[in-house]
């Protein structure tokens, strides 16, 4: 059987986007048909930017890959996947310990949606210290992120800054 043109979502918080995630994007792209960023949606979560922000933060960055598009998402990642004719579930991973909470979260999304396949993609070398949850941190204390993420991210993070420089 030849294998169909793929499409793959890949979820997350984005809570900034940073580098990282960029690049995991930037390189999935070039191998699958589609790619949909899903920016989460869960109401337990306490997120430093909201729903429309960081929507308005992935619609930006990926402008100019023409099979990149951005959907929110407040459901189970799997339903998405399903309802967009998604086969692929793309997740990024950065560590062992990354890989031990991915791991589980494959077997538990396969158990909702057996059709569906969940994809690691290893990270770039040059971004494997690249947390969103660290950099909100660094940038809380007044630390330059600059080179972790996007200028406009970088600038929108400065409004959290709770040391003055
Ligand atoms: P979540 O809350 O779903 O973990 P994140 O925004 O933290 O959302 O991450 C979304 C996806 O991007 C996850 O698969 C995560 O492992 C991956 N990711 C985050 N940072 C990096 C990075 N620096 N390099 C590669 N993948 C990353």
């Amino acid at each position: 059987m030849v294998p169909a043109m793929v499409k793959a979502v890949f979820p997350g918080s984005f809570d900034p986007p940073t580098f990282g995630h960029l690049n995991i994007i930037e390189r999935a792209r070039t191998i699958f048909e589609r790619v949909l960023v899903v920016v989460a949606v869960n109401r337990d979560k306490n997120y430093l930017f909201n729903t429309e922000e960081r929507l308005a933060f992935m619609r930006e960055f990926v402008a100019p890959w023409p099979n990149v598009e951005v959907h929110a998402c407040d459901t189970l990642i799997v339903e998405f996947a399903r309802k967009h004719s998604c086969r692929v579930l793309l997740r990024g991973v950065r560590s062992v310990q990354d890989f031990s909470y991915e791991f589980e979260l494959s077997i538990l999304n396969k158990g909702v949606g057996p059709e569906i396949e969940t994809f690691f993609m290893p990270t770039d070398q040059k971004y494997f210290v690249l947390r969103s949850s660290a950099i909100k941190e660094l940038a809380s204390l007044g630390g330059d992120v600059s080179g972790m993420v996007p200028s406009v991210v970088a600038t929108a993070l400065e409004r959290f800054r709770t040391v003055s420089s």
